[in-house]
């Protein structure tokens, strides 16, 4: 007998809320959002909507006709929803990509991002010995590390060194981020050369590369130029214990890993949908990971 709890709970006052991606079956928004739901015992649903590129527009048109409070936007839509949107909030315009839509009581549909404040209260929950006052190196220059050096400036990290393999996507990462703002960014090239002559005395060390997921190759920089103080971050999740952070742990140092921030991220959209802030808890953790595809 499958347990009928959910539908049970459907009263047709139901709270809608989804992820809208192309595919969406790797998508674990699903299941954090679902966990959610079940614990706190919300009558909502939060669906995976595959929507293919030339549908994008009308998708989001059709959230609120459909009775949606909103949605998250994963890839590869986080840049492309931008046109469609009635307003952004600041930090999404200085990440210039969205992950969360919320549709408004007047039906306006506002783009945030919530990946810069869930890397950021991962960091803290994981690593509370971190403190902002020492230059942090970020490898990479996509969109999450976008994220990532956004939620380090806005902390308060004075100086941040952007390793990346196509150096000009880092220059540009530099140039955009750094406008009206006191930190530094420092474009560099990923070489083991310039990450030797260059990562010294950093707070933390954070690979927001592909490098380590399943399926990739490995980020492989020698970690003995790092103090013994340095946390080492990695945003992949899958695995939990990346290459990078397992070659940190063996040297000692404090590592955090991915899925926090993916949990993290996915509270203040929680929170405007269905009206509870969830937390990020152990019990959440073991669920994801006992459940995930991967
Ligand atoms: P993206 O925009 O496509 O950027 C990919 C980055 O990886 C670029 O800097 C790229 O360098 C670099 N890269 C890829 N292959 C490489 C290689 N073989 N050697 C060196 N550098 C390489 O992707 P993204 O959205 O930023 O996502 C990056 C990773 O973060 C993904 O694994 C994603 O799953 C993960 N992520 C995790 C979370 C979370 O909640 N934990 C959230 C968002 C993303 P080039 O510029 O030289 O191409």
């Amino acid at each position: 007998m499958p347990s009928l709890s959910s539908i049970l709970t459907h009263t047709g006052r139901t709270a809608l809320a989804g992820v809208i991606g192309w595919p969406i079956a790797h998508s674990q928004s699903p299941k954090v959002h679902g966990y959610w739901l079940a614990l706190y015992g919300i009558d909502g649903a939060y669906l995976p909507l595959a929507v293919s590129p030339d549908r994008l527009g009308e998708a989001i048109a059709g959230l609120p006709a459909l009775g949606f409070r909103g949605a998250n936007v994963t890839i590869p839509y986080k840049e492309a929803v931008l046109p469609f949107l009635d307003q952004i909030t600041d930090v999404a315009r200085q990440i210039g990509a969205v992950n969360t839509l919320i549709v408004g009581e007047d039906e306006r549909i506002t783009g945030t991002n919530t990946d810069a404040q869930g890397f950021l209260d991962n960091l803290r929950h994981q690593a509370p010995e971190w403190t902002t006052g020492c230059p942090a190196a970020v490898v990479g220059a996509g969109g999450a590390a976008r994220a990532v050096c956004a939620a380090l400036m806005n902390a308060g990290v004075p100086e941040i060194l952007v390793f990346n393999r196509t150096v000009e996507k880092a220059e540009d990462l530099a140039d955009s981020l750094q406008i009206h703002h006191t930190s530094n960014i420092h474009p560099l090239p990923l070489t083991e050369k310039s990450w030797k002559s260059h990562a010294k005395d950093l707070g933390l060390m954070v690979n927001a590369t592909a490098l380590g997921m399943c399926g990739h190759s490995s980020l492989s920089l020698d970690l003995d130029v790092l103090g013994p103080k340095t946390v080492v971050a990695d945003i992949v999740y899958t695995p939990l214990k990346t290459p990078l952070l397992d070659a940190a742990a063996r040297r000692g140092l404090k590592t955090v890993d991915g899925l926090g921030m993916l949990l993290h991220q996915a509270r203040a959209g929680f929170a405007q949908w269905f009206g509870v802030m969830p937390e990020v808890t152990p019990d959440l953790r073991d669920f994801i990971l006992a459940n995930r595809d991967v």
